[in-house]
């Protein structure tokens, strides 16, 4: 067996453990493989194993591999979007993780239109109010959502957010739970034009504390692939 499909046997028992601890569903949990850094042979052989939906945090990068590998994936932009790059992707992905401001928003809103097809979109949350991170705040998400709903090209699915690095996971739990009570919150409103469907949460180090708190798409790349090589 190759370290990506053995790494990905323990990733699923993982992901099957968390469910079963928490009473959940384990077909309600998205598994995206995060591809930043990753090379084609060794996306294609996640492919191969039935992991379908990819996440990629730079639009350069994901223009080069969509080139080579299109449809045969389905993309997520999960990583800060500029406003100037939101052409390049409008194509090519399923759903943008990372909106963070009007501006995005209204762009998105306006390229999707000219595309003629609706986006997908989550809204990303900073919450662990964190500086050096994007991320609309916890308490102005409400607000936010009900300004970019008023978008015809625009579909609101859900939240997403990169909790802080923790050593010990346990430490997000508090964090995800705040997660997903303000999901909630806003799917029980049951806004015009938006649909609460997806709280994307949880990374290699933290994914099962995350399912444990409600998260239905993981992000998952180093316990996948590996340690990343940036050179
Ligand atoms: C890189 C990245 C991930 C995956 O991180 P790992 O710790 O390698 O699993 C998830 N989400 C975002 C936004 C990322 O940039």
């Amino acid at each position: 067996m190759s370290s990506i499909s053995e790494n990905l046997e323990k990733v699923k028992y993982n992901i099957s453990e968390a469910c079963r601890k928490s009473g959940r569903n384990l077909d309600d949990i998205l598994l995206l493989g995060v591809t930043k850094t990753i090379d084609i042979e060794r996306i294609n052989e996640l492919l191969n194993l039935g992991v379908k939906n990819l996440g990629e945090n730079k639009v350069q990068e994901l223009i080069s591999k969509y080139d080579i590998i299109g449809d045969n994936a389905d993309w997520h932009l999960i990583g800060h979007l500029q406003r100037n790059k939101v052409k390049y992707i409008i194509d090519k992905v399923k759903l943008i993780h990372s909106v963070d401001s009007f501006e995005l928003a209204e762009e998105i809103n306006k390229r999707a239109l000219k595309n003629n097809k609706a986006m997908d979109i989550l809204v990303e949350i900073n919450i662990g109010a964190e500086e050096s991170k994007n991320g609309i705040k916890p308490e102005d998400t409400e607000k936010f959502i009900d300004k970019i709903s008023e978008f015809e090209y625009i579909n609101v699915c859900g939240l997403m957010t990169v909790a802080p690095y923790v050593e010990n996971p346990q430490n997000n739990r508090r964090c995800f739970e705040q997660m997903h009570n303000l999901f909630v919150d806003i799917h029980d409103k049951n806004k015009d034009n938006i649909n609460m469907k997806f709280l994307s949460m949880g990374m290699t180090n933290d994914y099962s504390v995350a399912i444990e708190q409600g998260a239905n798409i993981i992000r998952i790349g180093t316990g996948i692939f590996g340690a990343r090589n940036y050179s």
